[in-house]
């Protein structure tokens, strides 16, 4: 795997539960900005449950300059709710968007009907390519003698991006299924994949390889956590399913005081960026939970960030979560 460019730096974030949440992580977008995300994504609830709330970070996130991209679900809505949403993140500006299917609610089946008209990830994909293709043709038709071609071409203009599970979706049967269902994404018009967090380097590396070698074509960026606590990595792995990490754990039950666990979460995801940076990764996409102060502090260590590297000493904030660690 080699990576020619410069590795990009991306943030995902969750929308604010309060006003107080909101000031502080207005606060937090402009520390993130310095950083020069080539995008921050906003997670989005089950069943739009945060729909307003995440686009007014995203629209906040425009104000900064910096490009916001929109986490969407689809479980548990129709074509004609799911296109509404698309078509109003669209209208104010939106241009990227993570497309994923989303958790069923506890206790459903597969079959439930309630769980709606699209069934996966890859046919969101496929719905905000022809949402973007209709208001484009829409908002262009009025304009006298503009070329049909160029008109069609415009829906290129779309990021979708699709999520991975290196170590597997916790639904899957076996490693081939979930390449497959990222190569039936790519096919459905996705162009980007970012990954569920994991705590080892070779984990990414080798699914990156067998992507490829499956026909994977699009950029896969590795979803890195740094994860500041005893507490907030066993509440991790109980929500996303990935193995227990036992040396980490082992670090962090040793570091004692709430600055050294801190100091361990730090050196850990520093040292895991820059195995895939060297490995090939295109670039890194960091869990924020809202908080810059260790994300920067990782990207400061790796000279991807300005400033002097340094850890800085973060008030623990409560674990928020869609199983994808949203
Ligand atoms: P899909 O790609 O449709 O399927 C995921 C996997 O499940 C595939 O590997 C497939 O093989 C397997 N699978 C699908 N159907 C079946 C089946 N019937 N039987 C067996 N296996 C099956 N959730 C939120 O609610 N909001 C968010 O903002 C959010 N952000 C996320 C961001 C990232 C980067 C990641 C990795 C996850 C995020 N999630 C979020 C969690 C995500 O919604 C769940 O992981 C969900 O279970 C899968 O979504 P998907 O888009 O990968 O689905």
């Amino acid at each position: 795997m080699s990576s020619p460019s410069a590795p990009t730096v991306s943030f995902e974030l969750y929308p604010p539960r309060s006003e107080k949440a909101e000031a502080g992580l207005y606060e937090t977008l402009e520390h993130l900005a310095t950083a020069r995300p080539e995008f921050i994504s906003v997670t989005y609830g089950a069943n739009g449950s945060t729909r307003g709330r995440s686009l007014a970070v995203l629209c906040r996130l425009r104000e900064l300059g910096v490009e916001p991209m929109a986490h969407l679900t689809c479980v548990g809505t129709t074509y004609a709710q799911e296109s509404l949403v698309i078509r109003e993140f669209l209208d104010a500006g939106v241009t990227k968007f993570l497309a994923l299917r989303g958790d069923p609610p506890e206790g459903s089946t597969e079959n439930d009907t309630f769980l709606g008209d699209l069934g996966s990830a890859g046919e969101l994909v496929q719905l905000v390519h022809r949402v973007q293709a209709e208001k484009e043709q829409f908002t262009q038709a009025d304009v006298p003698g503009f070329p049909r071609a160029k008109r069609l071409k415009s829906g290129a203009k779309v990021t979708i991006a699709v999520a991975a599970f290196p170590n597997g979706h916790p639904r899957s049967r076996s490693v081939q299924q979930d390449l497959d269902t990222l190569l039936a994404k790519e096919a459905a018009g996705a162009n980007l994949a970012i990954t569920q967090l994991f705590f080892h380097a070779d984990e990414y590396l080798r699914f990156v390889e067998l992507a490829r070698a499956a026909g994977v074509g699009m950029r896969i960026l590795p979803g890195i956590m740094p994860v500041l606590s005893e507490a907030r990595l066993t509440k991790i792995v109980e929500l996303t399913g990935e193995r227990m990490p036992g040396e980490l754990l082992g670090q962090l039950q040793a570091a004692g005081s709430t600055e050294a666990q801190q100091r361990v979460g730090i050196e850990h995801a520093r040292a895991l960026s820059e195995q895939l940076l060297e490995g090939g990764a295109p670039g890194l996409h960091l869990y924020t939970f809202n908080q810059h102060h260790a994300v920067l502090a990782v990207l400061r260590s790796l000279g991807l960030a300005p400033g002097a590297p340094g850890a800085g000493i973060i008030p623990e904030s409560p674990i928020s979560v869609s199983k994808g660690i949203a």
